[in-house]
């Protein structure tokens, strides 16, 4: 856009991050809100100063409940770890950012600055990528459908196409041929063999198929004039390094074999999956699986809203099921992670070792991880009424679906940040006294909790007060917004911490 220092001008605003700033500890924050089993969040620095600031309010009242603030240090630290572990492998080694992860477009503007890449999963994500100015070469497409239109944006644009399926690849194949160019392509591949069972995925191709069927594939009609197989790609659920290094082992002699035949691969791309936490303190965790578990069997009081299992039911003293939950305390996390992956056993060479001596590029592509520290959630409480048994229901502006991935709940402690008051501490205590319940939302279902835990508010909480939910960045914010009752989707601001400024992000001006 030509006209676009001056847009900037007029959405960049000054912000004072004023008050009682300078301290550092956490302990005020967190304390006036906390699950009855208490799991305290990791904060960033510029979390803690907007919290302990007094701008929030205004920043609400501006751009409306909720809204999500976001920041890009903690992108930057987190993308450069990465490539710090590869180097000191002296690894050929590339990042693809997932953006289906965040929508934010200002990450694409760090990426950018940065030489990075991008995975988009829809052509939207595809068309708001190249406009940003990164070009195809530093982008793959992951799509898990893809339509005539996207394959074709990205052979024009020489984007490569993780291909999924045979029809993909033969759809691609023919698209390719009648624009008279050439697809880009990596095979995603799947259904690993792992410690005696099959990684079950419904995506890619499972890799039995391709090492049985390989041959017929490439030589189809127009696959083999008007594609090139340049990379292997898998992703797989959860954070398992043994699952990778399984799929890596199975994947090296098939990418050796196919390079004889002729095939000019690359790269192998590891997907996502990089883990992080969102705790402190490793005891929490385990002290509230602990707590749930009995709570669940009827040894004390429930810690989820009627007794909900996440995943867990209690049946003779025993506990069945699996955690339906991020598992918000974990280690190795991130770079780290990476190291033990990377050193692992693969033959008779490390990971490493394994993939440097093919000459291989190493690729991945991290959401989650990546938006690690950059990015909170904050609403407006907006009722407070007390059930016949005593629990309190505390209303935001804000449904569900602001705050949610796939799993049963988000189990980090918000935080609570009082209006500013101005009254004696005697008759606040009187007008705040300790309560106890859970966080209700703006969508008309009985099953409509923000968070599925039980809190304590041991300072109360008041209409007009904020809750925070720390480092939303990761899915959380976006990956199942909805317009339910046609409420308008949050507003997306970015913190600038040098200059001390909120712009909003380009996603939201239109
Ligand atoms: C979602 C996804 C990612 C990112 O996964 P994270 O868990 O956010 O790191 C990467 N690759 C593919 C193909 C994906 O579907």
């Amino acid at each position: 856009m030509s006209d676009k220092s001056a847009h900037d001008k007029s959405v960049e605003k000054s912000i004072s991050i004023s008050a009682n700033e300078t301290e550092n500890s956490t302990g005020d924050v967190r304390s006036n809100c906390q699950g009855v089993v208490p799991l305290s969040s990791r904060l960033e620095p510029w979390m803690l100063r907007l919290c302990k600031g007094t701008q929030l309010g205004s920043l609400v009242q501006e751009y409306g409940s909720p809204l999500n603030i976001l920041n890009d240090r903690a992108f930057r630290r987190n993308i450069a770890r990465l490539y710090q572990v590869a180097e000191s492998q002296q690894l050929h080694f590339d990042l693809f950012f997932a953006r289906k992860s965040n929508k934010c477009l200002a990450f694409l503007d760090v990426i950018r600055e940065l030489g990075s890449g991008v995975d988009v999963a829809s052509e939207p994500e595809l068309l708001q990528t190249l406009k940003k100015g990164i070009t195809g070469n530093r982008i793959v497409c992951t799509a898990a459908v893809k339509s005539p239109q996207l394959l074709d944006v990205c052979i024009e644009n020489n984007v490569t196409i993780v291909i999924d399926n045979p029809d993909e690849l033969r759809i691609a194949a023919y698209i390719a041929c009648q624009k008279n160019q050439v697809a880009q392509i990596a095979l995603r591949a799947s259904e690993f063999e792992h410690e005696g069972t099959t990684l079950e995925s419904r995506f890619g191709f499972p890799i039995s198929m391709l090492r049985n069927h390989f041959y017929q594939l490439m030589k189809q009609e127009h696959v083999s004039a008007a594609v090139k197989l340049v990379g292997v790609q898998f992703h797989l659920d959860g954070s398992c390094v043994e699952e990778r290094v399984s799929a890596i082992r199975e994947l090296l002699p098939l990418i050796d074999h196919w390079r004889t035949e002729g095939h000019p691969i690359q790269f192998l791309d590891i997907g996502g999956g990089f883990p992080m936490s969102y705790l402190e303190d490793r005891h929490q965790w385990s002290s509230f699986w602990m707590e749930h578990a009995r709570a669940l069997m009827g040894q004390r009081s429930p810690v989820t809203y009627q007794n909900h299992g996440l995943g867990l039911i209690a049946v003779n003293e025993q506990i069945y099921g699996q955690r339906n939950c991020y598992p918000c305390w974990q280690s190795p996390v991130q770079g780290e992670w990476f190291e033990q992956l990377l050193d692992s056993q693969c033959g008779l060479n490390t990971v490493a070792d394994a993939i440097k001596k093919r000459n291989l590029e190493l690729r991945c592509e991290p959401g989650r991880s990546l938006l690690d520290g950059c990015g909170m959630t904050v609403a407006r409480v907006e009722y407070r009424k007390q059930r016949t048994n005593g629990d309190w229901l505390i209303g935001l502006s804000m449904n569900q679906t602001q705050c949610r991935t796939s799993s049963d709940d988000f189990l980090v402690d918000p935080l609570l940040i009082q209006s500013q008051v101005t009254e004696s501490s005697q008759s606040l205590a009187r007008k705040r006294p300790p309560m106890e319940g859970y966080l209700v939302g703006a969508y008309c279902t009985e099953s409509e909790l923000l968070a599925l835990r039980k809190f304590r508010f041991p300072r109360g909480i008041s209409v007009g007060d904020h809750i925070v939910f720390p480092n939303t960045a990761g899915y959380l914010m976006h990956f199942r917004e909805s317009r339910s009752h046609q409420f308008p989707l949050a507003k997306n601001i970015f913190l600038n911490e040098s200059q001390n400024t909120i712009e909003l992000d380009e996603i939201d001006r239109s």
